[in-house]
């Protein structure tokens, strides 16, 4: 049986975004549209109307995998975890099933993040891919030879909720994570987390001057521009970062880590982050590369087009 059309659907907060792979694994059909925000059924209808369409427009059927910022309990089979909050707790990937008539898979978003970087992207050609998120949160998600590694929990690459290894007597506690502790990775390499270590250590004079409303970026520019508090913020951060990465090279000791979310931009990173991290590691030399993402926005969808793709002619899901 020949290849068949893969679906992949990247349902976020804000935008569903469905695109297709043909059988020679090119793009050959994309649509965004705005998330229809906490309502459960419209959202279902969405993904369901955005896949009728494209199989209209196609004239084939094809295999379908979603990604999604949660994961389906193993306990119950529901969402849980998504910070879409009105999708925790429904049965999506049955519901899905049902509505379109075949078996679906779902994978959380970073996962997908690591797939399509593993598959043809920065980790492209390597056996084992650790695929970063630094954004609002901290996620990652580890591919092995091109399949997905969920884990005894579901919970593979949750690193974003460990505590920062090797905290120097200030970085202790740590700031307070959503999560209920403290010192959380997350809290310290997400986007909010870089802005808040140079919050901190702004003229207290200043920072009750009102509401400081700063981005990640707006901090790299400072430091590019000579800012000594955002060079020293930035500083701190790729230390931070180095840290963090060693402690996941020490245990899963993967060919290449990609980047992906809105710090992924920051060039020095890939240079800075790599001269730092060989003081952690507990090797002589560090072979693992850090890789700067190919896909972009993008690597999301084309992650969960991969994750269909291993929907066998059957219709049953093999990874
Ligand atoms: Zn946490």
């Amino acid at each position: 049986m020949s290849k068949q059309i893969c679906f992949g659907v990247d349902l976020g907060g804000t935008k569903i975004e469905l695109l297709a792979l043909d059988e020679h694994s090119s793009e050959c059909y994309r649509k965004r549209i705005a998330t229809p925000r906490g309502d459960y059924q419209a959202t279902l209808t969405a993904i369901v109307t955005l896949i009728e369409q494209a199989e209209h427009m196609l004239g084939v059927q094809g295999h379908v995998g979603i990604g999604t910022p949660g994961v389906v309990s193993q306990l119950t089979g529901r969402m849980k975890n998504c910070n879409s909050v009105w999708l925790n707790h429904q049965p999506l990937r049955d519901d899905l099933e049902s509505r379109l008539q075949r078996p679906i898979k779902l994978a959380n978003d970073a996962n997908c993040f690591a797939l399509s970087e593993a598959t043809d992207g920065g980790g492209q050609g390597a056996s084992v891919v650790f695929g970063v998120i630094l954004g609002t949160g901290v996620g990652a998600g580890l591919v092995v030879n091109r399949s997905i590694i969920n884990g005894a929990n579901g919970i593979t690459g949750e690193w974003g909720h460990n505590p920062l290894p090797w905290p120097a007597d200030n970085e202790i506690p740590g700031p307070e994570c959503y999560c209920g502790r403290s010192g959380c990775v997350e809290t310290w390499l997400s986007g909010p987390g870089l802005v808040n270590d140079y919050v901190r250590e702004m003229d207290v004079s200043f920072k009750s001057d009102g509401d400081i409303k700063l981005s990640a970026q707006a901090v790299i520019k400072l430091a590019k521009a000579g800012d000594k508090l955002a060079v020293d913020c930035l500083n701190r951060y790729v230390d931070r970062l180095a840290r963090g990465l060693a402690q996941v090279i020490n245990i899963v000791d993967p060919d290449v880590i990609v980047l992906g979310g809105g710090l992924s931009n920051c060039d020095f990173l890939y240079t800075a982050v790599p001269q730092r991290w060989s003081q952690y590691v507990f090797s002589d030399e560090v072979k693992t590369r850090l890789v700067a993402p190919k896909h972009g926005d993008s690597s999301g969808v084309r992650g969960a087009a991969w994750l269909a793709a291993t929907i066998n002619a059957d219709g049953l899901g093999i990874a």
